[in-house]
Parts: structure tokens; sequence; C-alpha cells
């Protein structure tokens, strides 16, 4: 299996003979053995195998499986939000002390996990721009930093990041590289083949791409070599007195320590696992990925070029768009397309946004994208509303920006209704 779209079709489940083509809703809580000895097995890591759904079930396994090999990685596992993979795959490394370097063009929950909740937990984080300079980002870097964040392309700013270097300055540092890539999904960017050492996704966007289950997944590369700094993650390369004195790194080499690690000890501890009815209508999603993202990806073109032509319109931001200030970046990163998902800015500002949104026919007002269906958002009046106007403007949601995560529908009618909004105003 070499394809993507073969991938996303069969990756991660192949039936044996007469058992069901479709991949099984394990439903059970917990597994049956015949002896203490049996299970006793599982729980010293020494056999591989289910015995508490918390912390594994084949239903999740199979699809994370196939997120897997989408991304191109050794390892993965799924999260029950997109927040919770974000969170495991920081908290994994960082503890007390550490310091996190991260893009500050990135989407609001992350912002708020990383600058209030993690930073309740002592973890520092210095944010930079996602277009600062090599000797910019190099700056940011402290004795104590555990870790770099990005994403591939930001929700909502859209901004698109520049992973290569991004890689090149964690790894200068002894440090791994975690990108977000939900937006773009591995159909149209795989970060690992740009250095990335994790990759996450916040599944209930595209990858699920019917608004029907939140869900998140982590992904390693299996190419940091924690050993080679043990020094600084003690996590994985000293003995874990609360699982039995395994020590990750040694036991399961570079491919599988950092996915057994979050699986035994922050699954077991914080429970953040997808129940395997959200696996199995991830999986559906997951089937169709490649033809949906095809289609996103037409229409966020069709409209970008509509409103860029449009009087009404100040701005838009979309890296598909030859003048992009990421139009460069993206042929690089995303010569295949990017994502439905285009942010604009209408010359008449906060009021004109409101008349606008409030005309759509077709896309409704949801704090949700990627979704087959059209939708939209202020970000500054609903998922941002934390922020500063200052900090707003920082993270590239200006007060007047709308996003648009453009669906699968017929690219005719959603000009039509893009049209007839912007005409109401
Ligand atoms: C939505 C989103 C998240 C959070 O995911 P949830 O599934 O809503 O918890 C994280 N990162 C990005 C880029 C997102 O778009």
């Amino acid at each position: 299996m070499t394809s993507l779209d073969t991938i996303c079709v069969q990756g991660g489940y192949t039936p044996g003979n007469g058992e069901p083509r479709q991949i099984p809703i394990v439903q059970s809580t917990t597994f049956k053995y015949d002896t203490s000895e049996d299970m006793g097995k599982l729980f010293d890591l020494e056999a591989e195998g289910y015995f508490y759904t918390r912390l594994q079930n084949p239903t999740n396994d199979m699809v994370a499986a196939k997120i897997c090999q989408l991304e191109g990685g050794t390892a993965a596992m799924l999260t029950s939000s997109g927040q919770a993979a974000n969170f495991f795959a920081l908290f994994n490394i960082c503890e007390c002390g550490s310091h996190i370097v991260a893009s500050s063009s990135i989407y609001g929950g992350t912002f708020n996990l990383i600058s209030v909740t993690m930073a309740k937990m002592g973890i520092d984080v210095t944010f930079v721009s996602p277009d600062c300079t090599r000797e910019e980002l190099d700056a940011a870097f402290q004795d104590n930093t555990r870790a770099v964040f990005g994403e591939t392309i930001a929700n909502p700013a859209l901004t698109v990041l520049d992973i290569e270097m991004f890689a090149e300055a964690a790894h200068a540092h002894g440090v791994p590289l975690i990108i977000d890539n939900t937006f773009p999904t591995p159909v149209n960017c795989r970060p690992i083949e740009w250095g990335a050492d994790i990759v996450t996704h916040s599944t209930t966007k595209y990858m699920d791409g019917h608004g029907a289950a939140v869900g998140g997944a982590i992904v390693d590369s299996g190419n940091f070599d924690w050993m080679a700094h043990a020094d600084k993650y003690p996590g994985l390369c000293t003995p874990d007195d609360s699982y039995h004195g395994v020590t990750y790194a040694e036991r399961f080499g570079k491919e599988g320590a950092f996915i057994t690690k979050a699986t035994a000890q922050l699954m077991r501890d914080f429970g953040c696992i997808q129940s395997p009815q959200h696996a199995f209508i991830l999986n559906l999603g997951l089937e169709s990925l490649h033809v949906r993202m095809a289609q996103h990806c037409k229409n966020g073109q069709a409209v970008a070029e509509f409103l860029s032509n449009h009087p009404k319109v100040a701005y838009v931001n979309y890296c598909g768009l030859p003048g992009d200030k990421y139009y460069e970046r993206a042929q690089k990163y995303l010569p295949n397309g990017s994502c439905g998902v285009v942010s604009f800015g209408l010359a008449g500002g906060r009021e004109a946004a409101s008349t606008f949104m409030q005309n759509l026919k077709m896309g409704a007002i949801e704090t949700h994208v990627a979704d087959a269906r059209t939708c939209c958002l202020n970000p500054a009046t609903s998922t941002h509303r934390q922020m500063t106007d200052e900090q707003l403007k920082e993270a590239g949601v200006p007060a007047e920006l709308i996003r648009m995560s453009c669906g699968i529908e017929g690219t005719e009618d959603l000009i039509a209704d893009i049209a007839q909004a912007l005409d109401a105003i």
C-alpha cells in the first residue's frame, strides 16, 4: 500500500478469512484472560494486548494505524479531542520547569492551553512569529526548552509555517518539532517528510469531515533520538517508577517510546480516550478524505478568487492565491492544495461582517471548520474572544476577520450564496 488514496480506504485493517469487511467496533470496556499471569504480562508491558479501554482498544488502534500510515510515522494513538492530542504531545516530554517555543499563530484553544493552563503547571513558553528569521527563532531557545510547536496551516490565521526551518532549528537545539497538521491533513502535507518529529491532529475537522465526532490523534515519526538527549527527557530515558521501572526509550526504541509512554502513563492518568464508536465514525470519514480534500480545495480556491475580485472585500487570506503572503511557501509545502478555509475582511468592518454572515443561506454560522457543509465564523467574537485586540492582531485574526470553511457543495451554488450575502451589505 503506497498510495495515500489506497491507505485512506484500506489502511489500518486487513480482515482475515470470514472476518468483518468493515472495522469492528469493539464496544467493551474490558478484556478477558485465562490466567492472572497472562494479564500481568500486559500490565508489565511485556506482551501486547488489551485489558482496559481507557488505555487501548482494538477499534481505536486500527484507526490510529491508518492515520500513522497516512503520515508516514512509526506509532500513533487516538485521543478524545484535538486539545487532548496537543496536550499529551507536549506534556509527554515537558514537566514543571520546562520551556516550549511555539508559533504565535496557532489555534485559540492551543494558545490558551500553552500560555495559561500549562503555565500553571510550571511550563513556560516563548511565542515566535511564524514568519520569524532563523536568528529570531534561535534566540527563543533556552537551556530548559523541550519542544517546538507550530501548525502547518494555522487555524484561523491561515499562516503557513516554514516547517523545514523550524525543524532544523529544533534539532540544532536538541529538541523535537511537534506539528499540528489538522488543516492540510496528510493528503496535502506530510510534515514528517519536512523534518517534523511528532504530528498531531484534531480529527474533529477534515478527517471526520462530517461534523459528527470530536477526536484527536498523535503520530510519532520515530526519528527523534531521545537517548541522545537523555538529560532533557528523563521521562523517556530513565526508569518510570509508576510503571514497574520501565525505561521507555530503551525498551521501545525511537520508533515506539513516545506513543507507548503517552499511552501507558498519560492515558492511564488523564483518561482522554476516544470512544470506539467515535473511532468508527472517524474511519468512515478517513475512507473518503482524499476525495473530499480535493473538492474542499477546489471550492476554497474558487471562493478566494471570487472574494478577491469583489469591491466590498478589503482583503483575502488564502495561500492558493498568487500574491498571498504565503503563496510561495504553500507552493513548496502544499503543492496540491491547502484546505477549504478562506479568511477575509470586509471593507465595512465588524458591522458588515455581521450583516454578511446573517444573510448567508448555505453557509451556517458555527464554531466549526473543515466540515462537508460550508460554515463561517467571526473569531474575535467567538473562538478568540478571550484575547485582547493586540493579541488578536499578533495571532493574525483582526476583529473584522471572517473565517469561511468551504464545504464540498457545488462550487456555483457556494459562490451564488456568497454573492447575494455581499449584496445585502
Ligand atoms: C480544532 C482544532 C484543535 C482542537 O481540536 P478539538 O478536536 O476541537 O479539541 C487543535 N488544533 C487545530 C488546528 C484545530 O483546528
